[in-house]
């Protein structure tokens, strides 16, 4: 073992002294600091940028060059230390983090090393078209209509929306190629920038010149400090905005341009396009029907949600903090209030944590829908996210130890952990504690307290009696994949009276433990008990019912499993043993 880390490192020396010209460290730097001075031209598709960024070396080594990149529809015109001209080489660079399929990249000679740690400033100067463009989705094979549905962004004369990393690399990036015909490379690529960005801040000031005649275009943006402003000078009109992201967390900087109108309610406020009133106030009655269901869990809104509305009816939405972007038109109204549910726990809670962020707010349309519909249909719904991350939970070797600790929901940059594994975590918490003292450690939570990845977890443990160290470190602190449960035995035996006790054996394959719902199934009715069942090992319940049981099973779905298929188990006879 001792050697076998050794010689790793001593490989690693070797490749960093032979760095040279043709094999760069993309991700070296990471850009801590953005100042970025955007100017629009709708009429042109164009946006130009002038700015300063701070690089900070996460390497072991010094760095001489630093790569930029932004979208292949951009240009680079200037990069500069302290008005020094820096010398750069531009050169396109293949990769699906942009939906051109492609980066300009400008590899910069840096005036003097940057040492490990430490920092450099760079003015910058870049500009170009941002047209509709989905080339990297229709190169792999996917039907144009369909890839200009999800790789929507533009700068277009009326309407315009563009979202940054991962869609249009309208800032500058540092990232190795991402290619969306080999499995997860853009989501490993993407998860690793953001991870590297998730401290890092942004200040914008986006601005946009019309015709005075013209009706004022509104400017929305996904961070809730913004200040718009609208000036007349001589025949010509401003319209700018200036928005600080003080840490992007797992924000995607993105904006908006658009004549909208605007409903606005106390909680929401909904930005549709012309013709789209019916939908916009069918949106904001559903919301606001779901407020109270909100506010009991997660304090009263600290913002009004916001939904802007898109032009194209087959749009894919789009969430980004408390800001939605959906076709209204084409919402089903009977969706709203799950939508809804979502962007209200954004607007209502706070964490630059994801798994608590988003997990929250996947977690309340879940709670919405068991509101709604009852038990079963919250499940139902959580388990159409189910597969995706159980997929990526498969383990087909022992995972290593610092994957487990970097695909932990309190470090994994992967969407689906941090959404959808989140929330079935929340989920289990609530069943395992109950409602109430769920309801009590949420409100107790700061984010501004929130030092450590601990946080969290203690103040739910600080609300119950009961042991969630095991919990928190199969789940939360650690990725140890999902439990397998299935009912060892069942033994039945008749009381004095009429009834029966059965006794279950319920065990569990998999290396993460959790509390699981257990029914015991009998003509004409169920009872359902739960049992803790540790990883790696087995647990017995005795559950009294009134008549011969026939059927058990474990789990209801509400605990995410790598084997559901084994988890009935049929008791055939009921003379007292099975
Ligand atoms: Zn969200």
């Amino acid at each position: 073992m001792t050697f076998s880390i050794k010689s790793v490192s001593i490989l690693c020396v070797l490749c960093a002294s032979v760095v040279n010209g043709f094999s760069l460290d993309r991700e070296a730097f990471s850009f801590t600091n953005y100042d970025l001075n955007v100017r629009i031209e709708p009429d042109q598709h164009r946006l130009a940028v002038r700015g300063k960024i701070t690089l900070r070396n996460d390497s072991s080594t010094a760095q001489r060059i630093a790569v930029l990149q932004i979208s292949s529809s951009l240009d680079w015109r200037s990069v500069k230390v302290e008005d020094k001209t820096l010398q750069f080489v531009s050169r396109p660079y293949t990769s699906d983090i942009d939906h051109t399929g492609a980066l300009s990249e400008a590899i910069v000679t840096l005036p003097q090393p940057v040492a490990p740690e430490g920092t450099i400033g760079l003015d910058i100067a870049y500009e170009g078209v941002i047209l509709l463009d989905a080339t990297r989705l229709t190169r792999i094979g996917t039907p144009e209509k369909t890839a200009q549905s999800t790789d929507w962004d533009q700068i277009g004369t009326s309407f315009a929306a563009v979202r940054g990393a991962g869609y249009v690399a309208w800032y500058p990036i540092a990232t190795e190629v991402a290619d969306l015909s080999e499995g997860n490379s853009l989501f490993e690529v993407l998860g690793r920038w953001k991870a590297r960005e998730a401290s890092s801040k942004m200040h914008l000031q986006l601005s946009l010149a019309r015709g005075s005649a013209e009706q004022p275009p509104e400017i929305l943006i996904n961070e809730t400090t913004c200040h718009i402003l609208t000036a007349e000078v001589s025949s010509a009109q401003f319209v700018s905005g200036d928005c600080t992201y003080p840490a992007l967390g797992v924000l995607i900087p993105a904006f908006v341009i658009a004549n909208y109108q605007a409903l606005r309610r106390s909680t929401i406020e909904v930005h549709y396009l012309t013709g789209h009133d019916a939908a916009a106030t069918a949106f904001a009655d559903a919301a606001e029907k779901v407020v109270p269901l909100i506010t009991e869990w997660f304090g009263s809104p600290r913002e009004r949600a916001k939904a802007a509305d898109l032009p194209d009816p087959g749009a894919a939405p789009f969430e980004s903090g408390a800001l939605l972007l959906t076709p209204l038109a084409s919402t089903d109204p009977k969706l709203a209030g799950l939508v809804a549910a979502h962007q209200l726990t954004h607007a209502s809670f706070l964490s630059f944590r994801p798994w608590i962020e988003e997990g929250l707010a996947h977690f309340a349309q879940a709670i919405y829908l068991e509101h709604e519909k009852g038990r079963q249909a919250a499940i139902d719904y959580m388990g159409l996210h189910r597969s995706p991350f159980a997929e990526a939970e498969k383990r087909t070797s022992t995972p290593r130890s610092e994957d487990e600790v970097n695909r932990s929901l309190v470090k994994t940059a992967s969407e689906e952990l941090y959404r959808s594994k989140a929330m079935y975590v929340w989920w289990m918490l609530r069943d395992m504690i109950g409602e109430p003292a769920l309801k009590k450690a949420l409100a107790a939570y700061h984010p501004e307290q929130d030092k450590d990845p601990s946080y969290m977890p203690h103040l739910i443990a600080m609300q119950t009696k009961r042991d969630l160290e095991w919990f928190f470190d199969d789940w939360v602190y650690r990725d140890r994949g999902l439990p397998d449960f299935n009912v060892e035995s069942a033994f039945s035996r008749k009381t004095l009276g009429q009834a029966y006790i059965v006794t279950i054996t319920v065990d569990n394959m998999g290396a993460a433990g959790a509390e699981v719902p257990v029914t015991v199934k009998f003509t004409g009715g169920e009872v359902t008990k739960r049992l803790e069942v540790r990883a790696k090992s087995n647990g017995v319940i005795r559950v009294e019912v009134p008549m011969a049981p026939q059927e058990i099973v474990v789990n209801d779905g509400s605990v995410p499993e790598s084997d559901m298929t084994n988890n009935v188990f049929k008791i055939e006879a009921t003379d007292g043993r099975k």
